[in-house]
């Protein structure tokens, strides 16, 4: 016998408007929904007319599978639906049934029914369908009445080619492109509130990801690692496995502390990041680095700094938060799940070795000079050999 399923239908965003690459885009959503469902022995996606039906057994709570739909990026919004023959009665009976299991979860008093027919061989235009339907959930649940204006809910019946669809809420997800469409980044991945947003944004926009981390053990603690790893398992939930590299800085840093002058300690540290990262990146086909830096609100993040900094690169650096302030930056965080690992308080390696005056104007002449104390490419290719590799898994 078939195994009885719940419908969900997945709607896109952006993918929509792709014109000719649509196909390409479908095909990538597509994938990665499966893919965030394949725990679900059974689960099914397929596209029919622009929309994602996807069905999975009917035992897994809805809170699951919609939590997942919705942090597949791409995914504009998921509605929990339910089936009927195209026959307008039997459309009222089973939005009857579907109603009456809203109001028992919910408490649902007012509602509206909104017609929808993409089929025109329906012989029931889209109000009459509203009308109808209404009048038969109406008939059968006693306790509703209808309000036009302000509902508590609004149900939506939606008649198309290949049968009648009927749901109540959007839950919406976090929109963007599918995950791969937008080639391959290295984030460097602080313990901090902005670098896991920044990673966000970028895979957000199709980029997949791959991030490096530098500690400083035993300056550092491997309780600091751990909350790395932690805040990167969220960001896995919406980019599926994560490879992190990790890296020890300490060498490089005694170095720095030992040869240059103090005050520039946090941008020569910075700088070595850069080219590390950099390496890491040709690596393992990364096309740009990204970080979590906004303009000006740490002495290592004024203009003058950012320039000097990535002096050292030749890949393009992509900073998503630049722009944006603290605030809102948290924000963010607290929507994807991060903040509340982010806020625990851990060593970084940026604080080890803080120097009391950092400059905030750096000359680039100046930091080079500091530098030419330094053995620059054995310090980074010693640092590139010892890295470590730790996937981390949704
Ligand atoms: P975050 O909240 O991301 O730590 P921040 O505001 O604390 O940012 P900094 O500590 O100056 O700022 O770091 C700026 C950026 O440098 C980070 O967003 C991150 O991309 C990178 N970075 C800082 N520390 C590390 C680290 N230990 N490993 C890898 N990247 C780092
Ligand atoms: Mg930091």
């Amino acid at each position: 016998m078939d195994q009885e399923k719940k419908l969900y239908i997945v709607r896109c965003g952006e993918v929509a408007l792709k014109g000719m690459n649509k196909p390409y885009f479908e095909r990538v959503l597509i994938e990665r929904v499966r893919s965030a469902l394949k725990c679900y022995d059974g689960a099914e996606a397929k596209w029919i007319d622009g929309l994602m039906f996807v069905r999975v057994p009917a035992d897994v709570p809805e809170d699951e599978v919609i939590g997942k739909c919705v942090r597949v990026f791409g995914v504009a919004s998921v509605s929990p639906a339910v089936e009927a023959p195209k026959d307008i009665n039997e459309i009222g009976r089973v939005a009857a049934e579907f109603m009456q299991k809203v109001i028992e979860q919910d408490g649902v008093r007012t509602f509206k029914v909104k017609g929808k027919r993409a089929d025109k061989s329906f012989a029931v235009e889209s109000p009459e369908i509203g009308r109808q339907v209404g009048g038969m959930v109406l008939k059968a649940c006693k306790t509703l009445s209808v309000d036009v204006h302000r509902p508590d809910c609004v149900l939506t019946v939606d008649v198309r080619r290949e049968g009648a669809y009927i749901f109540r809420d959007k839950i919406r997800g976090f929109g963007g492109l599918p995950l791969g469409t937008n080639g391959k980044g290295l984030i460097l991945m602080s313990g901090g509130i902005d670098s896991p947003v920044a990673a966000f944004m970028m895979a957000k926009r199709g980029m997949s990801i791959e991030a490096v981390h530098f500690h400083s053990y035993p300056y550092t603690s491997q309780r600091a690692q751990r909350k790395v790893e932690e805040l990167v398992k969220v960001l896995a939930g919406y980019m599926g496995t994560v490879k992190m590299h990790v890296i020890n800085l300490l060498p490089i840093q005694e170095e720095i502390v030992k040869k240059c002058p103090e005050d520039e300690t946090t941008l020569l540290v910075r700088r070595f990041m850069m080219r590390i990262a950099e390496q890491i990146a040709v690596k393992n086909g990364c096309m740009m680095l990204i970080t979590g830096e906004d303009l000006g609100q740490v002495a290592s993040q004024t203009a003058e700094a950012l320039v000097v900094t990535d002096k050292v690169v030749q890949m393009p650096v992509m900073r998503p938060l630049i722009a944006m302030d603290k605030v809102d930056i948290m924000d963010k965080a607290r929507e994807i799940g991060t903040y509340d690992i982010s806020i625990q308080p851990y060593e970084d390696c940026c604080t080890v070795f803080l120097p009391k005056h950092p400059v905030t104007k750096p000359k680039p002449e100046r930091i080079e000079k500091s530098e030419s104390a330094l053995d620059v490419e054995t310090l980074v290719k010693n640092a590139v050999d010892s890295e470590e590799i730790v996937e981390i898994r949704p």
